[in-house]
């Protein structure tokens, strides 16, 4: 569609680019799925670029010959290099067979690798601020980007797409951006934080606020971008590219597009996906899977868009779509089994928002039909789940299901509006673990209001339920705007709302006050004081943040005998068998 069948035509170049900073356990979904959804348009070449991964491996490799030089917990830089380096090793499942798997040793080489990245993210987070402000860094630290970004500018784009999925990437992406500009590529950013910020379009409207150490600046970052898309990247990337190919250079339709135009800030409004069935599978193909930090391959995938749910006074995720939408059941595991096939894996993360116990029920039972031998963990909300749906999914090959418990006390709960009850959160948890799936806790401490009583409902209740609970995440309670209770803060106790002094432009994080309940700052205190306690519960305090590690763990002690065979029976038409006819029948 884009060079009118004309093979002489010069092909349309697209780098798509997933900047650092994040542990690289797995490869980034959102631009394996645009590439899916642009791969197939003839007059387009599409290459993924996971500079995140990039980083890590550069990182890892400059810091063994000595390039870079950095010391962790107390020790000195040549023990940093080599037991980081071990630790890299090590989760990547380079030691003995079956050593990744002994628990003490995991947590030991997890606990050094978290460590090393939280010094190494926030060194080169501030050198690229800097390089980004024009204020002096090590020469070293520049060619270190310049090293990471030169396979994308040696791929020569006529369009780089920075894909920001966390705020802490912005400013990687930004320094990154920076370094192509220049080389005639159009430039565009998109991806989930800047769907759930009050004011995208601020990025690009004038000088933001920036902070570099300790010191306040101002950072043109308009200028390092030629369009941001907000919303879900298949609508607006495909028609922004489908414009930019063809030279046609008018904006106005493309879905979700920001741009500096002539008489100022232009913006175009979202557009959803209508039917996830249409699109095309994630494209994982420009990835080094087997370099991961991670001994197996594990997969990320989505199998619906926004939450089904979606009234968490707290909650912003919800606000990341403009609407609730799920595959078809008999969709997702067809998906799964030809992407086992294709990628050579067993190993799923559904990262779905939150999955509904039909649903559940509903894509067990089309994974048992079809039989697609895989693992996969998922996000739920313990509500609503019955014995025979646990039991019947652990059949089918779910391993850990991570809980928004977030709170024990009955009145949080319902102030947050979870619409969940905490006596049967604990029978849901113990009827998950009686079927064999390990159980991943979301909890929230310091919900405005909150009393120290029912703070100790919390770790009571964790304390009790320690049998049945394999890991925690467990976090502070942060007033974040475009939350529910950001638009009405007095429904929920909140006096008063304060913006933050050391602000960064992509942050949604603000103070407050409250008339009852713990303060802020006895939130902060008591919290950290907790930490510890809490630390012990769980198999690992590195599976929060590891969680394919731990669907590892989970598919390996219970799971069906070593990594599965994906079998080659499963029938080409699993995508057309009824929703009636796939339910078994065996309650
Ligand atoms: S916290 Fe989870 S269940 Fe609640 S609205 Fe957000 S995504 Fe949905």
């Amino acid at each position: 569609m884009h060079n009118n069948g004309d093979p002489q035509q010069k092909k349309f170049r697209i780098a798509l680019v997933f900047p650092p900073a994040m542990h690289p356990s797995s490869p980034p979904l959102g631009i394996a799925s645009l590439k899916g959804h642009l791969g197939a348009e003839e007059g387009l070449v599409v290459r993924n670029f996971d500079l995140n991964l990039a980083y890590y491996e550069t990182a890892f490799e400059w810091l063994r010959d000595g390039r870079l030089r950095m010391s962790i917990q107390g020790m000195d830089h040549d023990t940093t290099a080599r037991k980081a380096g071990a630790a890299r090793d090590f989760l990547r499942g380079h030691a003995e067979p079956g050593a990744f798997f002994e628990q003490a040793r995991y947590d030991a080489h997890a606990g050094v690798y978290t460590g090393f990245e939280s010094v190494l993210n926030g060194l080169f987070d501030n050198f690229s601020r800097k390089m980004l402000l024009g204020l002096p860094v090590p020469p070293l630290a520049r060619r270190f980007f310049e090293c990471i970004i030169e396979p994308v500018r040696a791929f020569k784009p006529d369009l780089i797409g920075f894909s920001i999925l966390f705020s802490q990437q912005l400013f990687f992406g930004l320094g990154l951006a920076g370094l192509c500009r220049g080389t005639g590529a159009k430039i565009v950013f998109g991806g989930a934080t800047f769907s759930v910020m009050p004011d995208p379009g601020g990025l690009l409207a004038g000088p933001v606020r920036v902070f570099a150490g300790k010191d306040q600046h101002e950072l043109d970052a308009g200028a390092l971008m030629d369009f941001m898309i907000v919303g879900e990247g298949e609508a607006g990337l495909g028609s922004l590219v489908e414009n930019l190919a063809s030279g046609e250079g008018v904006f106005a339709g493309v879905p979700g597009l920001i741009r500096r135009g002539d008489r100022g800030l232009e913006s175009e409004p979202p557009q959803a996906i209508a039917n996830l069935n249409d699109l095309a599978a994630p494209d994982f193909s420009d990835f080094p899977l087997d370099r991961y930090h991670s001994p197996v391959r594990v997969l990320p995938y989505l199998a619906s868009r926004g939450c089904p749910w979606r009234r968490c006074a707290f909650c912003t995720h919800q606000k990341t779509y403009l609407d609730y939408r799920e595959e078809w059941p008999e969709r997702t595991a067809e998906r799964l089994w030809k992407l086992a096939r294709e990628y050579g894996t067993s190993h799923f993360c559904l990262v779905d928002e939150m999955i509904q116990p039909h649903r559940l029920d509903r894509i067990s039972s089309c994974l048992l039909a079809a039989g697609v031998e895989i693992f996969f963990s998922a996000y739920a909300k313990p509500s609503g789940f019955t014995r025979p749906i646990l039991q019947r999914a652990y059949r089918s090959g779910l391993r850990v299901l991570m809980w928004g418990l977030e709170s024990a006390s009955q009145r949080v709960l319902d102030l947050m509006r979870k619409g969940t009850k905490a006596v049967r959160a604990g029978e849901i948890l113990e009827a998950s673990s009686l079927a064999g799936i390990w159980n991943l806790l979301f909890v929230i401490f310091g919900f405005p209001t909150e009393t120290e009583e029912e703070w100790r409902e919390t770790v009571e209740f964790l304390d009790a339920r320690s049998g049945e609970i394999d890991a925690l995440s467990k976090s502070r309670y942060v007033l974040l705007h475009g939350s529910d209770m950001f638009c009405d803060p007095a429904q929920y106790g909140i006096s008063k709302v304060m913006d933050r002094p050391r602000r960064d432009p992509v942050s949604i994080a603000y103070d407050y006050e409250t008339e009852t309940g713990l303060s802020q700052d006895e939130v902060t205190v008591e919290f950290e004081k907790l930490l510890p306690r809490l630390s012990g519960i769980g198999r690992s305090p590195y599976f929060g943040q590891f969680r394919e590690h731990m669907l590892l763990f989970a598919a390996k002690e219970k799971g069906k005998a070593g990594r599965a065979e994906v079998r080659e029976s499963v029938p080409e038409d699993a995508e057309t068998g009824s929703e009636e006819s796939a339910l078994p029948d065996d309650e």
